[in-house]
């Protein structure tokens, strides 16, 4: 459920007291509290705001949840009439009174960073370089570019673990016979003979698709071991089956967007003190807007920068009553994701590569004789 909404009228993001007080004065008619709104204003509402994710209209207002005396929620607004698009942010029970990961609110100035970003924001309004209404725009541009481009998560999520069992398994190889040399009598008596290497090495044999897959992995720069492909496998599992934003339409504004957040980052005293970088969500959506109303022209997308800069700290601080975008949030996990989809591996009905090992390991301390596995 949205906590503000696009008023068409006035451009701008209002959450519920804000469009109340602006009614109010508008009606020329104090209002006491959500739950005594006059129909006029409700009409009124209906028409002229906007869902922030899908743009539709039909809004209502849903007073704020009082527990014991305290709020315990936020008035916010519901779209039930005719209700929000397919796949809006805000369409699911999943998603009721929380922010969508992808919307940068920088109405709270708590971090030194957030204020940093918001008033960059501010200024670049009162400047003239954006409006709400181009956040806005963005927004939108990006909701139709993602329900234009859907996939539907397959992605076995036990591809994650089977290949990170084998790649554990390859490295516990090292050290084993060549391949093709027989293991004799002679040298299985060595007691220095690594039983645990030589296992794993007949295991390695047994999935011989294994390094080809790796290899294609590897030239695709596919990171699917670090902390974005723990994302990735997260991600399989939660939305398996369902149809997903395919980020990988937007790599080239994706690739853009990072290099103008480092630059500034870098190049911005209160941004390089908050050490704000490629991964900091609010830069992110920042940069991502200078670079959206300039057509993703980096070299544009940074002379206005440069404007802002320039005029920053004398702007009115309401100006960023807005709700930034970050088309990015986990892009690179999504990425992975869509990347290890298209590569069609099967994964065995098996996949528990240690136990296969200590299997392999025992019937050959066995079959020779030694002693047997260490536990
Ligand atoms: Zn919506």
């Amino acid at each position: 459920m949205p906590l503000t909404a696009y008023s068409i009228s006035h451009p701008g993001e209002l959450d519920v007291e804000q469009t109340l007080h602006r009614l109010s004065a508008r009606f020329g008619q104090p209002y006491t509290s959500v739950g005594a709104i006059p129909e006029a204003w409700r009409a009124y509402l209906r028409d002229d705001l906007q869902c922030p994710s899908c743009f539709v209209t039909g809004a209502e207002v849903v007073r704020s949840a009082t527990k014991m005396g305290n709020a315990s929620r936020q008035a916010f607004f519901r779209f039930t009439t005719p209700g929000h698009r397919p796949h809006c942010d805000f369409g699911s029970p999943e998603t009721a009174n929380t922010v969508p990961e992808n919307l940068v609110s920088l109405t709270e100035s708590k971090s030194n960073l957030t204020r940093a970003v918001r008033a960059l924001v501010c200024t670049g309004i009162e400047q003239g370089v954006f409006s709400q209404r181009s956040i806005r725009d963005m927004r939108e541009w990006f909701f139709n570019t993602k329900v234009e481009s859907l996939f539907v998560v397959e992605l076995d999520p036990r591809l994650y673990p089977w290949l990170t069992a084998l790649q554990n398994n390859a490295s516990l190889s090292t050290g084993a016979l060549p391949a093709g040399v027989l293991l004799t009598p002679e040298i299985a008596a060595w007691p220095q003979f690594d039983w645990r290497a030589e296992a794993a090495r007949r295991v390695m044999e047994r999935y011989p698709q294994y390094e080809a897959n790796m290899k294609v992995i590897r030239d695709q720069r596919i990171f699917i071991f670090g902390p974005a492909g723990k994302r990735a496998e997260a991600l399989t599992q939660r939305f398996q089956g369902r149809s997903v934003f395919d980020p990988t339409v937007l790599s080239d504004e994706y690739d853009k967007t990072c290099a103008l957040a480092n630059f500034i980052s870098r190049n911005y005293a209160p941004l390089k003190a908050a050490k704000a970088d490629s991964g900091t969500a609010s830069v992110l959506a920042f940069s991502a807007l200078l670079l959206f109303i300039r057509g993703w022209d980096v070299g544009k997308a940074i002379s206005n920068f440069v404007k802002i800069v320039a005029a920053v700290g004398s702007a009115n601080q309401d100006l960023g009553n807005v709700m930034g975008l970050n088309p990015f949030h986990d892009y690179e996990a999504w990425k992975i994701l869509k990347q290890l989809q298209s590569l069609n591996i099967a994964v065995p009905e098996n996949t528990d590569i240690e136990a296969e090992r200590r299997v392999m390991e025992g019937a050959l301390r066995k079959q020779f004789g030694a002693s047997p596995m260490p536990i």
